[in-house]
């Protein structure tokens, strides 16, 4: 059985004081069943791992570099974000994608540098609003999904999670309805399946797009719903322990 996640990227949200609010916030609250993390910007990834260490919540970082190390100004490596006892890496998120030019083999690189340093990449993918309505959006999203399946090696069985993230419902409070995502999800659980019955079975597909506290319970309904990538909700204490409560 897959066990339902919830992770929460802050995106470039925060500052020391309200990121100790919020984790106190999360602390001090029952979550629930489900495994839960959080994806602060990676300044505070330190200070997220001090203050989570002891307790059941994991933390991640928003991106990586596909180069472990060298002369690349600014950027953050997978071994680093894993020197601070990260368990994910967001991957290809559609924000990384539009506004930095990420590309499908961009993305695949990052989640082979995340999967050998031992971190388990979130990979997003999900179509855009003209490509939802020019009926694309099986296509946009199994191309996006076939460049990552690619770089599996072989006989894997587990070891990274999707995230179906339709670029319309993302920060826009539009977000696919149930039967939207389950039709997504079902879809990239099939394209696992060609590959191998134990990875569809294993492998977490995650929603994100405006989850929030009165949408989560309808998404996560459905069979191939694991839980949530939440972005703006993820701030709001409430609000998260809501969603975290509603996955399991
Ligand atoms: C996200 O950025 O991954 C996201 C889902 O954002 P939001 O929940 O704010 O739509």
């Amino acid at each position: 059985m897959r066990k339902p996640l919830v992770v929460g990227n802050w995106k470039m949200h925060g500052n020391s004081a309200e990121n100790a609010a919020l984790l106190e916030g999360l602390l001090n609250t029952e979550l629930g069943t489900a495994d839960v993390a959080v994806c602060p910007p990676s300044i505070y990834v330190a200070q997220v791992a001090e203050k989570l260490k002891a307790s059941a919540m994991g933390w991640g970082v928003q991106n990586i570099s596909a180069v472990e190390k060298g002369a690349y100004t600014g950027e953050i490596s997978a071994p680093m974000a894993k020197d601070l006892e990260c368990k994910f890496a967001i991957i290809g998120h559609s924000e990384r994608r539009t506004l930095f030019g990420e590309v499908d083999k961009d993305v695949a690189d990052k989640f082979v540098a995340a999967q050998q340093a031992g971190l388990t990449p979130i990979v997003c993918v999900g179509e855009n609003l003209a490509e939802r309505e020019a009926g694309e959006t099986l296509t946009v999203v199994g191309r996006q999904l076939g460049a990552i399946l690619a770089a599996l090696s072989a006989g894997q069985v587990d070891g990274f999670v999707i995230a179906y993230e339709p670029v319309w419902a993302i920060g826009t409070g539009r977000t696919a309805t149930p039967d939207q995502a389950q039709e997504v999800h079902k879809f990239i659980r099939d394209q696992l399946a060609a590959i191998s019955a134990e990875l569809a079975e294993n492998i977490q597909i995650l929603y994100g797009g405006s989850v929030k506290a009165d949408n989560a319970e309808a998404l996560f309904a459905n069979p191939d719903i694991d839980g949530g990538l939440v972005g703006g909700a993820s701030l709001l204490v409430d609000q998260f322990v809501a969603i975290c409560r509603a996955a399991g």
